[in-house]
């Protein structure tokens, strides 16, 4: 498992499986009514993949695992400039 920081990264792309594995765990406990719909949750990590703020998986603006914040319906990029999604 390579461990390196990983600029643009989501979690299995930074070598971080046991991380990735644990987020999907928890993504999976979501409320039905709280959780993103497959389509949006798809769009909002593509938005993530080209984004400078993401590193092996972290959003450096706020210290999430962006699999696991944008599974959120409600949750939002907290980028205040950016506002990605
Ligand atoms: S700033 Fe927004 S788009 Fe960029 S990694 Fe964080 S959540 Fe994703």
């Amino acid at each position: 498992m390579d461990l390196r920081e990983c600029k643009k990264c989501l979690l299995l792309q930074s070598g971080e499986e046991d991380n990735y594995n644990l987020v999907q765990e928890y993504i999976k406990k979501i409320k039905p009514g709280e959780k993103c719909p497959d389509g949006l949750y798809s769009e909002r990590l593509e938005k993530c993949k080209r984004c400078d703020n993401l590193i092996s998986g972290v959003c450096i603006k706020c210290g999430c695992y962006v699999e696991f914040r944008a599974a959120y319906k409600n949750k939002k990029c907290p980028d205040a400039k950016l506002k990605a999604w």
